[in-house]
């Protein structure tokens, strides 16, 4: 028997509750389908997006979702550095836990290399969450960031005295 719908909306919640089943019965093969059809259309999908780009508005929403997703993916890196996981500078006594004066820092003084292969800000925290958190990294404020340097200047002065 033909269902009968009182309104659209009981139509559309309809039409969605049965597209979501077939969906959870069929998430491989959906998944797939849309990774190929990806592949082999790349050049559609980035030419509809350079197009969408163009409205202003598009573009200051496309950023603000970078931005959140970035602050969101900084917040989870630097936090997961921290002295107990809690978000905050891991200089001795430092209370300083505004995630937009922390930075990472590599402990051993070896961020050029990351840098050079490309690998800062939120290339790195996503390298870094790929790789599962790798060791020789610490959350640090930007003032302990430069007195970390300062200390190491010094030191080096003196060794070459
Ligand atoms: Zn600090």
């Amino acid at each position: 028997m033909k269902k009968i719908y009182l309104t659209s909306e009981d139509k559309k919640a309809a039409r969605r509750q049965s597209s979501r089943k077939w969906w959870m019965a069929n998430k491989e093969k959906a998944r797939k389908s849309n990774r190929d059809h990806y592949h082999t259309h790349k050049s559609d999908y980035a030419e509809r997006q350079r197009e969408k780009m163009k409205d202003p508005k598009e573009r200051s929403a496309h950023r603000e979702r970078n931005n959140n997703r970035n602050l969101e993916l900084k917040v989870n890196v630097l936090s997961h550095y921290s002295l107990n996981h809690e978000l905050r500078c891991s200089w001795k006594k430092c209370l300083v836990s505004d995630v937009d004066m922390l930075s990472l820092d590599h402990i051993e003084n070896n961020g050029a290399e990351d840098r050079r292969h490309g690998h800062a800000g939120a290339s790195l925290y996503r390298k870094l969450v790929k790789l599962g958190f790798p060791g020789g990294f610490q959350t640090l404020c930007l003032n302990h960031q430069f007195k970390k340097a300062l200390n190491r200047a010094r030191t080096l002065r003196k060794g070459s005295l």
